[in-house]
């Protein structure tokens, strides 16, 4: 898993999902028309659908601690982080392969 799906509440107290507004290598942006974005079995799984169209497996596994909301936002800075330490771990792969 990468993390948490996290949520924020609206004025009304109602929940809104929390999607990454990148995608997992940090090649696109995601923009609602280029996600899928499905909750089941308590895990989030977020995928980039430019890189499905590449056959990249880009897909945020995030785990889910609520049913899934009627409403999501994408967030950057959230799961920057997150991003960041996956690229880092990369780079440094590619130096040992
Ligand atoms: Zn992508």
């Amino acid at each position: 898993m990468d993390g948490s799906l996290t949520y924020r509440y609206d004025t009304t107290g109602r929940p809104v999902a929390l999607l990454p507004a990148r995608c997992k290598l940090g090649r696109h942006f995601l923009g609602h028309l280029q996600l899928r974005a499905v909750v089941h079995d308590g895990e989030a799984h977020i995928s980039c659908l430019a890189c499905s169209n590449d056959g990249v497996d880009d897909t945020w596994r995030l785990t889910a601690t609520a049913p899934a909301p009627e409403r999501a936002e994408l967030s950057d800075e959230l799961y920057h982080q997150l991003a960041l330490r996956r690229a880092q771990a990369a780079s440094s792969w590619d130096k040992t392969s």
